[in-house]
């Protein structure tokens, strides 16, 4: 899951990003409000972090104008401001959550999990699709029952196809949710997660779509 972090604090900025990091997000940050502009209009996040004091414009002008375009993506806001009437605005804004600085990193991973099972209009903390259970907050893959080891790329590729069990995911997209900026990706890194999910949940759970990507098996 690729999020985007719009922090100015070098401190706290590495702090969230090592923290994210180990909990297999995919995390780009950005430190003022040009960037993160730049960066929504060109790269696909399924969040956004979101501090409010930046250089360049307040975090809350940003999220209006996200919101007036029509712009879907959750936003968590993350702030020392901790008002009862700084919260209020923020909300009203368009955040999906707030959260004070300081907060526990165990935390804020729990409310990002929250906020992206909402997105994808689940209830239940698990994906589940067919004989695999996925758990986004243990990393814990079971197949039938028994746990499976997966590498982290692996588990991250199987949490997106698992996702919206329907959907075609191509290479470019998987690639593009998978790694953040500055990471090397192998020209055929996918193929070989892919490879590495097939040996270990069934050759036949996940499908290639010839000429346009990859999907989990239909349930029926
Ligand atoms: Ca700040």
């Amino acid at each position: 899951m690729r999020l985007l972090l719009v922090e100015d604090d070098s401190m706290i900025g590495e702090a969230i990003r090592a923290g994210l990091k180990r909990d297999g997000f995919a995390v780009d940050w950005v430190r003022d409000t040009a960037s993160a502009r730049r960066a929504l209009e060109t790269e696909p996040f399924e969040l956004l972090l979101l501090d409010l004091g930046l250089p360049g414009g307040d975090g809350l002008t940003l999220l209006e104008a996200l919101r007036a375009r029509g712009a879907a993506l959750p936003v968590l806001i993350i702030t020392a401001r901790d008002a009862v009437a700084d919260r209020v605005a923020g909300l009203d804004a368009g955040a999906d959550d707030y959260l004070v600085k300081p907060f526990d990193l165990d935390e804020l991973a729990a409310r990002i999990r929250a906020l992206l099972r909402r997105k994808s209009g689940r209830s239940e903390p698990h994906l589940e699709h067919l004989d695999v259970v996925l758990d986004p907050a243990t990393h814990r893959v079971t197949r039938d029952g028994t746990e499976v080891s997966l590498s982290p790329r692996e588990f991250a590729l199987l949490e997106l196809l698992l996702e919206r069990p329907g959907a075609i995911l191509s290479r470019g997209q998987l690639e593009e949710r998978l790694y953040g900026w500055g990471e090397e990706v192998e020209s055929n890194a996918v193929e070989v997660h892919i490879h590495g999910l097939r040996r270990k949940l069934g050759a036949g759970f996940i499908l290639t779509v010839r000429g346009v990507g990859y999907r989990v098996r239909p349930a029926r």
